[in-house]
């Protein structure tokens, strides 16, 4: 055996034992008579030590030696200590070596290898590997890896096959671009990275698979935002004969079963809003609905009474912030600059203070006397303490910038708690939506949702209205997952391809192979694919999924540590036959 335990499994009942450890050094004390070392792995750490007089001088001056990120292999006695190290489960026992091995040395770490690094985040990336020899990091790897094992045990448990599907295939349609694979045998052809296995899985519905699923990465050329990678991990799933009921009631299922598993919460049913509501009361397809403060219409109350902003705008709406009548003048002013700001895109900010005195103030007296205060107040259902914060104009925009300022009215207040989880699911999605640019209409989900069956008869008359039997998943305002029930029947398909620009030839060229697949024989069928990298990162209460991804990329896309992407030789180019414009 070249060990014969780990760093982390040694205790006192283990005292006067034999023992062979291997692992990294992660501290050196040398106080000369005695010297202690550190030695970790992915398990923990446990101390060795070594006293003059007692080791053997040729032992004590490998030791010595030694540097941090040295490996090494240790054989000595397992020893109760006299200091003993409350804080570490191994902290009662130390080993007295009485071997000792260096496997490799190690260079100058270029950051420190502990829980809380010197090294920024570029030195991390380029290093992964040393950074993922950190606790924090590594623990996030074991959470992914409990998921992913949970992930499957649910959907074999509720009788799902796990089939994978090609990664070198042809355009999906989803809304982003495709990474594309030049085809060396097929000049001037190529294969694209799926953006997720959408079309396949369909096929494997006709096939008759009944219950899908796959824990797959998926591929999008999208523009860097914050937090996306060009792949990620979807847990990709698809069902026959379902309704969206079923569809929905299946996967809290495998969400609750998560939460119950991994983290030991029970969670309560899952609350259903729809996506006009969501729009309506939260100004956002994702509400966080860890905390209230819905949105409150007060345009028909707030027009006509000369203030030129409400009176031209679309909508006067806005938030009641609890007990915030108290706000300083400086802290509603830095509200309404936040709401100016460009990314958020609001024109100003009308605040009414209920004071604790029962007397309304508002940044609008000119215009709205003590009455008209009290109607909006009764509205709002304020009592007295409470802030009203109002914004006006275009209803969309108005509302998302609503949004913004309500987001962050939660987290100033505290009301969005990590570790609080409030998933909801938002359902009636719009079929389409209208792309100013293009002047045409999108899919909202993607091209093979189908219509809620009460509103085909729209797609001619009014597309806009057409509502989908599709659905999201939110959890504390992300979108964790969507789905929908799909289009099984050729003319639909073929509708929904003509309501969104294709010509019939075009169709044919991109999707005539699920339009064959749907004569014969495919099952009515809808599915769902969550963000797996997301859902691991919300359940390790941390914002970005990067952290829950072994080997990320930056977030210009790139991968610094292996310095992808790079440039190809000559002859690589000629036999993919690429010319690279000069
Ligand atoms: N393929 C879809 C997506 O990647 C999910 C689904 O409709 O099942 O978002």
């Amino acid at each position: 055996m070249f060990r014969t335990n780990t760093c982390g499994e040694l205790r006192l009942r283990d005292v006067n034992k034999e023992v062979v450890l291997c692992g990294w050094v992660q501290r050196i004390r040398d106080k000369g008579g005695m010297i202690w070392i550190d030695l970790r792995d992915r398990y923990g750490i446990t101390q060795l030590i070594f006293e003059e007089g007692k080791t053997s001088p040729e032992i004590i001056e490998i030791a010595r030696s030694l540097g941090r990120e040295y490996v090494i292999k240790a054989q000595g006695i397992v020893a109760e200590r006299v200091a003993k190290n409350p804080k570490m489960p191994t902290g009662d026992i130390e080993i007295k070596v009485q071997k000792l091995e260096t496997l490799n040395p190690s260079a100058v770490p270029p950051f420190l290898i502990e829980d809380e690094t010197d090294g920024g985040e570029d030195l991390r990336m380029k290093y992964r590997y040393l950074d993922l020899r950190r606790n924090p990091v590594r623990r996030n790897l074991e959470l992914r890896h409990q998921m992913l094992q949970k992930t499957r045990q649910y959907l074999d448990s509720q009788g799902f096959l796990e089939i994978e599907t090609p990664f070198l295939i042809k355009s999906t349609p989803e809304g982003a671009r495709d990474y594309v694979v030049p085809s060396r045998i097929h000049p001037g052809e190529f294969y694209a990275l799926p953006q997720s296995p959408q079309t396949f899985k369909q096929l494997l519905m006709v096939s008759g698979m009944d219950k899908y699923f796959q824990i797959v990465k998926c591929f999008r050329d999208e523009d860097l935002r914050a937090d996306r990678q060009p792949e990620f991990t979807q847990i990709d799933c698809e069902m026959s004969f379902v309704t969206q009921n079923d569809v929905l009631s299946t996967f809290e299922g495998l969400i609750r079963f998560l939460f119950k598993e991994v983290k030991g919460i029970d969670m309560d049913p899952f609350p259903r809003m729809s996506y006009a509501d969501a729009i309506k009361y939260y100004g956002s397809d994702k509400p966080d609905i860890r905390f209230d403060m819905k949105f409150v219409d007060i345009t028909t109350l707030a027009e006509g009474k000369g203030f030129p902003v409400f009176d031209s705008a679309e909508i006067v709406v806005g938030i009641r912030a609890k007990g915030c009548a108290g706000y300083t003048r400086k802290q509603l002013d830095e509200l309404t600059d936040f709401v100016r700001r460009p990314q958020i895109g609001g024109k100003g900010l009308v605040y009414v203070r209920y004071n604790p005195d029962g007397t309304l103030k508002s940044s609008v007296d000119k215009y709205f006397s003590a009455e008209d205060l009290a109607a909006w107040a009764q509205k709002f259902e304020a009592q007295p303490g409470d802030l009203m914060l109002i914004m006006a104009g275009e209803t969309n925009k108005t509302r998302s910038a609503l949004n913004e300022l309500r987001l962050k009215m939660g987290a100033d207040l505290q009301l969005r708690d990590k570790n609080v989880f409030k998933p909801l699911w938002v359902i009636d999605f719009p079929l389409l939506e209208w792309d100013e640019e293009t002047q045409r209409f999108h899919a909202m989900h993607h091209p093979f949702t189908s219509p809620k069956p009460e509103d085909v008869k729209l797609l001619d008359s009014n597309p806009a209205n057409v509502r989908a039997n599709a659905y999201d998943l939110v959890i504390n305002g992300v979108e964790i997952g969507g789905g929908s029930i799909r289009i099984h029947q050729k003319d639909i398909q073929q509708k929904m391809f003509r309501t969104l620009g294709f010509t019939d030839e075009e169709a044919k060229k991109q999707f005539g192979f699920l339009m064959e697949a749907f004569e014969f024989g495919a099952p009515p069928h809808g599915g769902i694919a969550f963000g797996f990298d997301r859902l691991c990162a919300l359940f390790g209460g941390a914002d970005s999924i990067r952290d829950f991804i072994a080997f990320p990329k930056n977030n210009a896309a790139r991968d610094v540590m292996i310095d992808s992407p790079s440039t190809i030789s000559q002859a690589q180019l000629d036999e993919l036959h690429l010319a690279i414009k000069k």
